[in-house]
């Protein structure tokens, strides 16, 4: 047999792991820097390695349950949202699904940016449903505002918004967002995607969960927290159908391990804001002294204007740092390189700079 019709589906493209780009090269893997996939370069709080270690000692042979109770709680109370506002979730990826399932009949649209996250192409088309596009154009520095949905814009069921945006690193400003809630339908849901929240000086939208319930906002333990391994994020959700969530959550599918340590790293700031800090100095550093042109990031990363993106991304590679190639993203002269550490982040200019005079004709 064969599975359901996939053609319209095309598979995630991660970005390149250290184990696997050092068994293609003959290369030791101490000896590469991976900057290809936005994490955290300092690692995970401490004290959510330890929450970590003591729940394996706890034991896992049981179903997470007050953990989940707990994490729910403790967000609703850092959001100022009620407890049931928050849909707890393995990753902010499984909060899309999570969207999807709630809100797509079979058939319905979805709008999604271009270039872009791939997984709401993903979770629309699990879920039966047509994608449309709005552009983000790199001549206006892949600007995002509201009429740029807006002109796309055809009665969808979900437009996703993403800001700071992957992998431009621009952002749409909280006037923007309130214009494109107050003008899209009230049966269309917007949703907000801050994966990268952390980073951004703009304000969180969850405080619009007040005024809107065509709204959700997606954010993730797996950028700044540093526990992209243990896939664990949320959306947050108007209260007006909020219990939808017991209807379509896979069961347990935030696991206890992941729980604990996500309530164990909120209670450790420091860790997120000299994550943030860090992450402020290297786009700096690297806006400042690559030999190319760069965006304007609000993120842990910035895209850079390179020419042949997948040529400087394999020479990079080569000479072990490992950038993102962003020609799966549509954007086939753009690399995209993760903020790493102040040591990591000067190799990679180094590096990239070397390549970029090489590649790029004089
Ligand atoms: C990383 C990322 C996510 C979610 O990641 P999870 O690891 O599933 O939480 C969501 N959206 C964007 C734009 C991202 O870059």
């Amino acid at each position: 047999m064969q599975p359901r019709d996939l053609s319209a589906t095309s598979p995630y493209v991660p970005g390149r792991g250290i184990e696997e780009v050092a068994r293609d090269l003959g290369l030791d893997p101490t000896d590469l820097i991976k900057l290809s996939s936005n994490e955290n370069p300092h690692g995970s709080s401490p004290k959510a390695v330890e929450a970590v270690h003591q729940q394996a000692d706890d034991g896992l042979h049981v179903y997470p349950k007050a953990s989940h109770t707990d994490l729910t709680e403790k967000l609703a109370a850092k959001w100022g949202v009620a407890d049931e506002q928050i849909w707890v979730s393995p990753g902010a990826d499984g909060a899309i699904d999570y969207l999807s399932r709630a809100m797509l009949e079979p058939g319905q649209s979805v709008l999604v940016p271009d270039p872009g996250f791939s997984y709401y192409r993903m979770s629309t088309r699990h879920h039966h449903g047509e994608i449309n596009e709005y552009e983000l154009s790199k001549a206006d520095g892949f600007e995002q505002t509201a009429d740029l949905v807006l002109d796309s814009y055809d009665g969808e069921r979900i437009i996703h918004i993403t800001s700071p945006h992957n992998p431009t690193g621009s952002e749409w400003t909280r006037e923007e967002i309130r214009t494109l809630l107050d003008e899209v339908d009230d049966e269309t849901l917007v949703v907000v995607d801050e994966a990268y929240g952390e980073y951004s000086e703009e304000p969180s939208s969850i405080d619009l969960l007040s005024e809107f319930d065509n709204l959700a906002v997606l954010r993730t333990f797996s950028k700044a927290y540093g526990l992209a391994g243990l896939r664990i994020g949320y959306a947050a959700v108007p209260e007006s159908w909020a219990d939808a969530y017991a209807r379509v959550n896979t069961p347990f599918a935030a696991n206890e391990v992941a729980c604990r340590a996500a309530l164990a790293a909120l209670d450790d700031d420091d860790h997120v804001e000299q994550s943030v800090d860090s992450a402020q100095w290297a786009r700096e550093y690297m806006q400042e002294n690559l030999d190319a042109p760069t965006f304007d990031s609000a993120a842990n990363f910035v895209l850079a204007d390179v020419g042949d993106a997948s040529r400087v991304a394999e020479a990079s590679q080569r000479a072990g740092v490992i950038i993102r190639d962003c020609s799966s993203f549509g954007l086939p002269g753009c690399v995209r390189i993760s903020c790493g550490t102040r040591e990591q982040t000067k190799t990679a200019v180094e590096t990239l700079n070397e390549i970029v005079a090489e590649v790029t004709p004089t």
